[in-house]
């Protein structure tokens, strides 16, 4: 009986981790957002404004960019030029630095 009295314990612990966890996650960056269009920012980066932002170049996106911090693999990640919000891994904005 102990371990099911241990286990009633841990339930609100894990309810509190996994609210926690939900609060942890940003929002997604809308695109239509001031200072993601004033960054030409785009979640698919083959829609990058090429007349506007000509340093674009194919192959460029949010994954491979310097600043771009979510995990291999994640289809979305922090940038710290949006606080608070996720940018796709596949986008794509005029403030791309190559990852070294
Ligand atoms: Fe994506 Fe880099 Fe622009 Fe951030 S700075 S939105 S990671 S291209």
């Amino acid at each position: 009986m102990t371990s099911r009295r241990s286990f009633i314990q841990i339930l609100p612990v894990a309810g509190i981790a996994a609210f926690a966890s939900r609060l942890a996650f940003a929002a997604e960056l809308d695109p239509k957002d001031a200072q993601a269009t004033a960054l030409g920012y785009v979640t698919d980066a083959s829609n990058a404004d090429k007349a506007k932002f000509p340093k674009y170049a194919a192959g460029q996106t949010c994954a491979n960019c310097q600043l771009y911090q979510g995990k291999p693999g994640d289809a979305t990640g922090p940038c710290p030029l949006f606080a608070g919000k996720t940018v796709a891994a596949k986008g794509w904005c005029s403030a791309y630095a190559k990852k070294a």
